[in-house]
């Protein structure tokens, strides 16, 4: 169990970048105070410091809000991905190799992570409890698509169990009741659907449609009928796209083929576009992918070169989601990278992975900025990322991690006390 964050605790003499997009305040300073951030802003103005308060010299280096990753798989290992070898696998097994990813999450930078698959209640539960270190998890359970669809892992010639750990099937409005419904029993804090099919299911293709508007505005509606529960579409061709938008979803992930029509519908309703470069961007291993996931990876990442600048241009809302899971595990903030080479500025990434991030999670009340009342979620980072955002996406330069005010990495011993978790 991590220990209480009692001890207060002054971070000062760094860059600090709240997450509001508002100017960096050079030699900035955060005041923090049972596990919330108590104040923010230069070091010369900050205000009396409750008895006791440990000060951090972080000597320059830039002060962050905890990162948000909208769009992982933590029962996925990552890019020697294959579906047979999950499938083949017991549900506890897969648990097991799930704990040291979330640590290895949370020491990249993120502290809060979104798991559109894979993740139960029990993952959540055992970050919640201090069992295991691990980012602060919102979880869809499982991915709901129609059959045959994205969340259908089962060879053409297979007519067995429908279900697996990462998809659910149902079809027609009916069906989507009840899957929405069991996922949401199940504890689900969000809903995942796949609008299009995708690059590692078997018996589609990414530009296929998944669900139909009809399907996906039960699920939606549904959703929000319980305490506004936000649902993400899987969806990378444009015609899923579209159905995705109009059917209400909050977000679209990957969204490979995006255009202006979607764009202009997007901007209207304030639709978040999650576009997952970093899994776009990583090659598939010939030698561990099948050679129909090959085909269509190397094409879709061609794709979603020529349309995701565009949506980026046109300032569709962006909030990063990496897929780490089908992408490797741990360098999440490579994502930022690569928004800034899609065209947006540094802040403008940052701010996709703070607060816009904490927007579209419906927590930016809690999380996603530097600003008194929210918890405290503090990352250090060496150097500048508004000069170097590649930096970011190496994990050593992540030199603090703080949790609700608790420190889970310190590489530099900054904090005084030794991390053991
Ligand atoms: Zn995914």
């Amino acid at each position: 169990m991590p220990a209480p964050a009692t001890t207060p605790v002054l971070l000062h003499n760094g860059l600090l970048i709240d997450g509001t997009g508002g100017e960096p305040v050079k030699d900035g300073a955060v005041l923090v105070v049972d596990g919330t951030v108590r104040w923010a802003g230069p070091s010369a103005a900050h205000p009396g410091l409750p008895d006791g308060t440990r000060r951090i010299d972080v000597r320059g280096d830039t002060i962050l809000p905890g990162f948000i990753d909208c769009h992982v798989h933590m029962a996925a290992p990552g890019t020697s991905m294959s579906h047979a070898e999950i499938a083949a696998m017991p549900r506890s097994l897969l648990t097991f190799l799930a704990a040291p990813r979330m640590k290895q999450t949370l020491e990249a930078g993120v502290t809060t992570a979104r798991d559109l698959g894979g993740a139960d209640a029990g993952h959540r539960r055992a970050v919640e409890s201090g069992l295991l270190p691990g980012p602060r998890l919102l979880i869809a359970v499982a991915m709901l698509s129609p059959t045959g669809g994205h969340g259908d892992f089962r060879a053409a010639h297979d007519d067995g169990a429908v279900d697996s750990t990462m998809g659910r099937l149902a079809d027609g409005p009916a069906e989507c009741r009840r899957a929405v419904r069991g996922v949401l029993r199940q504890g689900a804090d969000c809903v995942k659907i796949a609008a299009t099919g995708g690059v590692w299911s078997p018996t589609d293709q990414p530009d296929d449609d998944g669900f139909l508007e009809d399907e996906i505005r039960t699920i939606t509606d549904i959703a929000a009928g319980h305490r506004g529960k936000k649902v993400a579409a899987h969806a990378q061709g444009r015609g899923g796209i579209l159905n995705a938008v109009r059917g209400g979803v909050a977000s679209v992930e990957h969204g490979y083929e995006i255009d202006d029509e979607a764009i202009d519908l997007m901007l209207e309703r304030g639709t978040f576009l999650v576009p997952t470069l970093t899994t776009a961007h990583t090659d598939p291993d010939p030698a561990k992918a099948a050679p129909w996931a090959y085909a269509k990876k190397k094409h879709w990442q061609e794709v979603a070169r020529t349309h995701i600048p565009h949506a980026v241009e046109r300032g569709v809302r962006v909030a990063m989601g990496t897929d780490c899971g089908i992408a490797e595990h741990g360098t999440n903030l490579r994502e930022l990278g690569h928004l800034v080479d899609c065209g947006m500025t540094p802040m403008g990434a940052l701010r996709a992975g703070t607060s816009e991030a904490a927007e579209l999670l419906g927590l930016a009340h809690e999380i996603g900025t530097l600003e008194p009342g929210k918890r405290a979620d503090v990352v250090i980072a060496r150097g500048n990322p508004l000069t170097d955002i590649h930096a970011l996406g190496r994990p050593e330069n992540i030199l603090l991690v703080m949790k609700d005010g608790v420190a889970y990495k310190d590489v530099d011993g900054l904090t005084g006390e030794p991390i053991s978790r």
